[in-house]
């Protein structure tokens, strides 16, 4: 429900909880993402825009540049190479291709699209899911209680539980043992 709501949000409030996500994603993964849309009249397409701007026919294109209308490749940058950032159906098409693979193969050879599946979906678990495919939980660290630590109360528990493949109640327990605030929707920041 209240994530629902946050796509009411002003636009840099929603700028700011994007932001947190991919914060979130690299406590747990360990790599920084960063969202990129250049277009070729020079306009930067802001991370909101590029999420927003995903269409889902033909699903190959990238996303409009709401300035000229032209087709942007976005792009997932981490520390050392841009990956193409791809909508969420092209991603769910390609990974119908690759479901036989381990996650740990995906991860190593098929980035764009590990990348891509991670930001749109919180984990290849539930991107899997949406197709009607059960697999097994992504694996994650030993310790992800402690790295997520930091960003509970500043996003939804099930925010928080979709990108760390875990039950929103385990969540919002953890949160109150460690004694954050519950989100509210009202405090977030328009910067971070
Ligand atoms: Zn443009």
């Amino acid at each position: 429900m209240v994530e629902f709501l946050l796509r009411w949000l002003p636009m840099e409030k929603q700028l700011s909880v994007l932001q947190l996500k991919l914060g979130l994603i690299a406590a747990i993964r360990g790599v920084r993402l960063l969202i990129v849309g250049e277009c070729a009249c020079l306009y930067n397409l802001d991370p909101v825009e590029v999420m927003a701007g995903f269409k889902k026919y033909p699903a190959d294109k990238g996303v409009y540049c709401p300035h000229c209308a032209r087709d942007v490749q976005p792009a997932l940058s981490s520390e050392t190479v841009p990956y193409p950032f791809i909508g969420p159906t092209l991603v769910l098409d390609r990974l119908m291709e690759l479901k036989s693979l381990p996650f740990e193969e995906l991860e190593k050879d098929h980035r764009a699209i590990f990348y891509s599946a991670l930001v749109h979906f919180g984990t290849l678990y539930d991107a899997f899911k949406q197709r009607g495919i059960i697999r097994q939980y992504d694996p994650r660290p030993a310790n992800w209680q402690d790295r997520i630590a930091g960003y509970l109360g500043r996003l939804p528990d099930e925010t928080i539980a979709q990108l760390v493949g875990e039950d929103p109640r385990a969540i919002a327990k953890l949160r109150r043992q460690r004694q954050k605030p519950t989100f509210s929707i009202l405090d977030v920041q328009a910067s971070i």
